[in-house]
């Protein structure tokens, strides 16, 4: 996330509010400033140097009685999680028909907890991207400050077919809610259609519309809508079914993550290499692009072991794996491929940047700093490069091999380089 969330904690309670400030820096990250009044509340709006992303209020404060803080801060703006020791159903009707996004009853055990997840929700929604489609600028509107409120990115459109091709433009988006009634396209029919290329647990849609009845919301689900809301809806029960259709996306994604991600540095794993570097291999093949294969090993890695324990060589693979990540394209596959061994395919490298690129690679392994505790090291590793896409990934990877096996035998921190132009290998070392 580039910019931090800003957080502003109004509770008169120092014991309370010191608890939820706490909790909240270590849950999200985000900055929290804490006031202890409706007066606070307003020289800290005041003073900040850029708006606060959410406010946690409390009802009642010395200066206030009646939520006065939370109706300024809505005012100003500010999305609120209002938490209250005392709640009638009066109060709460009137929080939920100003813009508050959620309440939290204080006073149980659990309540601490519940308030969190609210927040840790809401600081999520900022990379979450949510396609309102509807032709009316109104409920469009209505929509968009709804989402805005929870922190949401949103982009809009005003028919379906405008809806497919922002869809289209922007793969960032996770979530569509859309209206049924539009000229042009409608909402079903654009539902129908991104369905054909988009995966309910990839992209999550939600049917709206008033009068439709029944028939409606089955014509949705049934067409590959995720979720349905009938209008007019409670604010409290669009905050619900958005977030619970959010959630089963990132879960999904959390499952996925888990068979194709190297658990401990969070780069993709052997068997995604495989399963993502055959196609990448057949696209390659079939483009008549080059594919470039690289495997390498991190140097006298069972020293660090012994030298730092188990624990100091599991930081150096995670700075490594990241090290890697970051100096490679976005389209590269880096994987780990197993104990302190890696791979990356590289798709259409220029013949003469190879060397380079991998040379720049293994410098920068080479000059990266890490530090374990008070103590700061550095490591070296070797690499095997294979430059001529082969009949296969698998020879390709063999070949990529025999030559990191080169790289240790002829004194490793270096890059051994197979099947270039010239047929006498290439090679480059560390001074
Ligand atoms: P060389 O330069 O020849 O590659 O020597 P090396 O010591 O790096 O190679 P070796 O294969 O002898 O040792 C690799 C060590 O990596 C042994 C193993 O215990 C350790 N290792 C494997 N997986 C992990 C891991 O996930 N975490 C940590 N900390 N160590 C690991
Ligand atoms: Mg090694
Ligand atoms: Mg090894």
């Amino acid at each position: 996330m580039e910019t931090s969330t800003r957080i502003l904690v109004v509770e008169d309670s120092k014991f309370f509010s010191n608890i939820v400030k706490k909790s909240v820096i270590e849950r999200t990250g985000a900055t929290v400033v804490t006031a202890l009044s409706l007066a606070e509340t307003k020289a800290a709006v005041e003073r900040a140097d850029a708006p606060f992303n959410l406010a946690l209020v409390d009802v009642i404060l010395p200066d206030c009685q009646e939520g006065e803080a939370i109706d300024w801060l809505l005012k100003q703006g500010v999305p609120c999680i209002v938490f209250t020791g005392v709640f009638s159903d009066d109060l709460r009707e009137r929080l939920l028909a100003q813009n508050v996004i959620d309440y939290v009853v204080k006073g149980n055990p659990s309540s601490l907890e519940h308030l969190m997840r609210l927040v840790e929700r809401i600081h999520r929604n900022r990379d979450t991207k949510i396609l309102v489609v509807d032709d009316s600028k109104t409920a469009r509107h209505y929509l968009v400050d709804l989402l805005t409120s929870y922190q949401f990115q949103v982009v809009t459109a005003e028919n379906g077919r405008e809806g497919l091709a922002a869809l289209d433009a922007d793969p960032g988006i996770r979530m569509v809610i859309t209206d049924y009634h539009m000229p042009e396209m409608d909402g079903v029919e654009m539902v129908k259609r991104i369905r054909q290329n988009y995966d309910q647990d990839r992209l999550a849609i939600i049917g709206i519309s008033s009068g439709g009845g029944n028939a409606l919301s089955a014509r949705f689900i049934k067409f590959g809508a995720n979720d349905y809301i009938n209008k007019p809806f409670l604010r409290e029960e669009f905050f619900c079914r958005v977030t619970q259709n959010i959630q089963m996306l990132e879960l999904v994604q959390r499952l996925s993550d888990m068979a194709t991600k190297d658990a401990l540095t969070g780069i993709h794993n052997r068997r995604f290499l495989f399963e993502a570097g055959e196609s990448l291999f057949a696209n390659a093949k079939r483009s008549h692009l080059t594919l470039t294969a690289a495997m390498l090993d991190v140097d006298f890695f069972k020293k660090v072991n012994d030298t730092y324990g188990h624990d100091g060589g599991d930081v150096v693979l995670k700075r490594v794996a990241a090290r890697l990540r970051s100096q490679c394209r976005q389209t590269d596959i880096v994987a780990r491929f197993g104990g302190e061994e890696f791979a990356i395919l590289s798709v259409n490298m220029d013949a003469d940047s190879i060397e380079p690129f991998f040379e720049s690679l293994r410098k920068a392994i080479e000059d990266e700093v890490i530090s374990l505790g008070l103590q700061r090291i550095k490591v070296t590793a070797s690499f095997g490069v294979c430059a001529t896409t082969g009949t296969n990934l698998a020879e390709m990877l063999k070949t990529a091999d025999e030559m990191l096996y080169r790289a240790k035998a002829n004194g490793r921190n270096r890059v051994e380089i197979a099947g270039l132009a010239d047929p006498t290998l290439q090679t480059t070392a560390a001074s």
